[in-house]
């Protein structure tokens, strides 16, 4: 049995969670999937997902990588309750808090200048010591520390850890982590500047906005002792703990770009369908309860996402890390773009034809879907429908020479391909059986195999060695495109 509060709101309220990137970069693999568990839990309890944009580091955060984040958010599908909500437009919040911690005697003024700060940390690790902060300043009195502030001195002020003890917390994943107090440092609240830093800044927020669980990833364990430091000196209620595994790559090191596209937009542009990378990325790191509630089948891997929500619980997220597995992705966008009716995939390939500066008539909507429901068995992305199946929407399609080296490089094959259009002209019903046993005839009368012409007039029609059954195709193509396309030949 798991404690109640690991996996529901607390005292039976909705949860309300955040999502809080950094726009210091695009929305990575790792920040979506964040994002998306944290839109699950709020969804399947009804809760609330605040959008939280943590922009205080001013040289690295930029409004494109704000724009990029909701891009990301928006092409996942993730949508968000309230905010987003900027950090450097709630200053007076994060410095409210730092006066408070300074007042309770929790922070006081340190004037270190950062130079003294750097040879006392040099001196520290040459001697083999920690170098952490010694707590100079914490010595000095309230009254002097006052007096030299007000004296126009600069000063940051800091968080006064507790000197002996131990921090823990109670995380959903991991279960109770406990820090010893003598290894955290007297941690900066508010810089010289005036500007918190981000455990003020994050705290903060999260008790000004009454968050209930916050799930992130793992890399912010070690930050939560003194996170919840903060908490008790404020005299706030603490909100669950969830930290999530990190996402490794195939070679088993934190993913990053080495390991290829880390930025989620690029997944869009590699031709992936968004539901489909949404159920891959929901399994990594969470395994869903292994049979679906009062039956004995096995819960599928391919989940819609009111399935996602329904099933989705803290329980299913695993301690271990979890691998992005590039195939597996492969495997979801396949089952999913096979899944999908031609209407459903229609937008979407029409955004490649888009991105591809193809024009195709799409007048013709029966003949559209029966084409996209043709190929869709064979698509491994969404981008196929631009590149390699293009010869089905436009006369404007390039060949591959190899194909046509081995198919259609015999003289003989292409004036038997023309004597076929002719034929074809001349069919008064263009069947997919007819188109058959025409061509079979012809090549009985020739004395060749029919899989001679059958191959070439599939690299005359398609441009490609492979493609579906050839007289399937001709019934995309319709017989004027199909004759024409033959007839070139000569
Ligand atoms: N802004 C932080 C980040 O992008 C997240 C902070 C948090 O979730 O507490 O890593």
């Amino acid at each position: 049995m798991t404690d109640s509060h690991k996996n529901s709101p607390l005292d039976g309220a909705k949860p309300r969670v955040r999502f809080a990137p950094s726009p210091t970069g695009y929305l990575h693999v790792g920040g979506a999937r964040t994002a998306l568990f944290n839109w699950l839990y709020a969804r399947h309890f009804g809760g609330t997902l605040i959008l939280r944009i943590e922009d205080t580091d001013l040289e690295r955060s930029t409004e494109e990588m704000v724009e990029g984040i909701l891009q990301g958010m928006r092409w996942l599908g993730l949508d968000w309750d309230d905010g987003p909500y900027f950090q450097t437009k709630r200053m007076d919040i994060y410095r409210a808090a730092g006066v408070k911690l300074l007042a309770s005697g929790h922070g006081y003024y340190c004037f270190c200048t950062k130079e003294q700060l750097e040879d006392r940390r040099a001196k520290a690790t040459a001697e083999g010591r920690p170098p952490k902060y010694d707590g100079a300043c914490r010595k000095i009195s309230r009254e002097e520390a006052e007096r030299r502030k007000n004296a126009g001195e600069a000063a940051a002020v800091r968080f006064a850890v507790p000197e002996s003890g131990v921090t823990f917390f109670d995380d959903a994943v991991f279960g109770r982590i406990e820090f010893a107090n003598s290894e955290l440092e007297d941690f900066v609240l508010l810089r010289s500047d005036g500007g918190p830093t981000y455990h003020l800044s994050v705290v903060a927020d999260d008790v000004d906005m009454k968050i209930t669980h916050i799930i992130r990833g793992a890399d912010h364990i070690s930050n939560t002792p003194k996170q919840v430091l903060l908490y008790q000196a404020l005299g706030a209620a603490l909100p669950v703990f969830a930290h999530v595994p990190l996402i490794l790559g195939p070679d088993k090191t934190r993913l990053s770009k080495r390991h290829g596209a880390t930025s989620v937009i690029s997944y869009r542009d590699l031709g992936i369908v968004p539901e489909a990378f949404r159920n891959f990325l929901a399994l990594l790191g969470w395994t869903p309860p292994q049979t679906a509630a009062g039956t004995n089948e096995a819960t599928p891997e391919i989940l819609s996402d009111t399935q996602l929500i329904q099933l989705f619980g803290l329980d299913g997220i695993s301690r271990s890390n979890a691998v992005f597995d590039n195939d597996k992705l492969a495997w979801f966008n396949t089952e999913y773009i096979r899944a999908y009716s031609a209407e459903k995939l229609l937008p979407l390939i029409e955004e490649e034809w888009t991105k591809a500066g193809m024009r195709v008539d799409t007048r013709d909507g029966n003949w559209l879907l029966s084409t996209i429901d043709l190929l869709k068995p064979r698509a491994r992305n969404l981008k196929d429908f631009a590149t390699s199946f293009r010869a089905f929407f436009t006369d404007d399609y390039p060949s591959d020479p190899a194909a046509i080296e081995k198919f259609l490089k015999d003289g003989n094959i292409r004036k038997m391909l023309g004597e076929l259009a002719d034929l074809y002209a001349a069919l008064p019903e263009f069947t997919e059986a007819e188109t058959e046993r025409v061509l079979r005839e012809l090549a009985t009368a020739k004395g060749i195999k029919a899989g001679a012409l059958i191959n070439g007039a599939r690299v005359a029609l398609t441009g490609q060695g492979v493609a579906p059954s050839l007289f399937a195709v001709m019934m995309a193509l319709g017989k004027e495109r199909t004759v024409k396309r033959l007839q070139k030949l000569n």
